[in-house]
């Protein structure tokens, strides 16, 4: 068993620490000497020694570790995450039930008490996520830990914690059982994705944007011109062209998104026919659908937080009113933008100022007409607001 390590919390995090705040921040503890290696589970106490959670340390972005318990005794092993991915596969009992949707998160990090990590399903298929050294430390414990709560076709994993947070390519992300197709097929509402296991960090589609789609394909679609800006694999569009929308525009600047698009399309037997799949910059589409007056009924907006191109820098909390300007522009009177957001770094009232602003300095009105966060699989905790990441607001263009 790992050693664990005694720290120190400052006075000021401790009411935050046992109201059930995850996160454990580098500023709050006293001193990190002691605990040199990634992994290291530590008990955390007061100045005056009463111990107040048990976390491990793992380095993510904005945290130094995540909290694991409140019990002083317990112990991090096997046993330890089997509870945990039992309660959490038990919170989906709904989803592994719904014979119509077979991709949806099972463990969503510090939302099922266990930050850094998140597992995913795939019709049989499981994939983990590792967000930290740290916490990729108790890879066999987890791994042997899920293999005895779940009955699974093949296991994957993807590493994401090189300094960036970025996606380390350096293996297969194949882990046991049996390997996937490539690529297999799973539903969501009845609407088949292709999905790529071991293809690397991204693997087709965006289960958190589920219940999106399902607005699209059955409240906004029908009749309707589409346009789907940061298209990726064009999910959307497969959601709007469903719904019975006379044509869809993707456009992404990746080139993989041409093949991957059209492969969405076509595994839900999707005529091409009336499919517009562009690879080019957003900005530049939005100067040439301007210049040729083209108008669109829906506008779906969902950019990167943060992406940066040959020509310029994107980032959701700077550039969103811009962008929503450049929508407002080429979308019908009486047409719907859906405005989508995935960044941490601004809430839904900062996101709604964004809107408001938009509309204002061009002088166009709109009416809200519903807005999506994260779905029920996407568990979250009320003492973790940034963990609440995703905002996506359906906009009227009233005139
Ligand atoms: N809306 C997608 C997910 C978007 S992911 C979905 O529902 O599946 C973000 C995408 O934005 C990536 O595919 C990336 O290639 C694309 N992207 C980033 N900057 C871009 C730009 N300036 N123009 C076009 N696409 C861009």
């Amino acid at each position: 068993m790992t050693q664990e390590i005694d720290v120190t919390v400052k006075p000021r995090f401790i009411q935050a620490y046992k109201d059930g705040y995850p996160l454990i921040l580098r500023e709050s503890i006293e001193s990190w000497d002691k605990v040199t290696e990634e992994g290291t589970v530590i008990n955390l106490f007061d100045e005056k020694g009463k111990f107040i959670i048990k976390a491990y340390h793992g380095v993510q972005n904005k945290g130094y570790g995540w909290a694991l318990s409140s019990n002083k005794n317990e112990v991090i092993n096997q046993d330890y995450f089997s509870r945990k991915i039992k309660s959490s596969v038990a919170y989906r009992n709904d989803f592994y039930a719904d014979e119509s949707t077979t991709a949806f998160r099972v463990l969503n990090g510090e939302g099922d008490g266990l930050g850094g990590l998140t597992i995913d399903y795939f019709d049989g298929y499981y994939l983990l996520t590792w967000y930290s050294l740290g916490i990729y430390e108790f890879k066999s414990d987890i791994l042997e830990a899920l293999k005895s709560v779940v009955e699974y076709k093949g296991i994957y994993q993807k590493k994401r914690f090189d300094s960036k947070g970025k996606y380390l390519d350096d293996e297969d992300d194949f882990i046991c059982g049996e390997r996937a197709e490539a690529p297999i097929l799973v539903k969501e509402n009845g609407v088949n994705f292709a999905i790529y296991l071991d293809d690397g960090a991204m693997v087709g589609v965006f289960l958190d944007q589920r219940n999106v789609r399902k607005a699209i394909r059955d409240k906004y679609a029908k009749g309707k011109t589409v346009l789907n800006t940061f298209s990726y694999t064009g999910a959307f569009s497969v959601a709007a062209a469903l719904g019975g929308a006379t044509r869809t525009t993707s456009v992404d600047l990746a080139k993989r998104s041409l093949k991957k698009t059209s492969e969405q399309f076509e595994v839900n037997n999707i005529d091409l026919d009336n499919q517009n799949i562009i690879v080019e910059d957003v900005f530049n589409y939005f100067k040439f659908a301007v210049k040729k007056k083209l108008l669109f009924d829906l506008v779906v907006l969902d950019p990167p937080s943060f992406a940066r191109s040959k020509k310029r820098t994107f980032s959701a909390s700077k550039d969103y009113v811009n962008l929503l300007k450049e929508a407002i522009q080429i979308t019908n009177r009486g047409g719907i933008i859906v405005a989508s957001t995935n960044s941490a770094n601004f809430n839904m009232m900062t996101f709604g100022d964004f809107i408001r602003k938009a509309f204002k300095e061009l002088n166009v009105k709109y009416e809200i007409k519903e807005r999506f966060s994260l779905p029920k699989d996407f568990r979250v905790l009320d003492e973790f607001k940034a963990g609440n990441y995703l905002k996506v607001v359906f906009i009227k263009k009233v005139k």
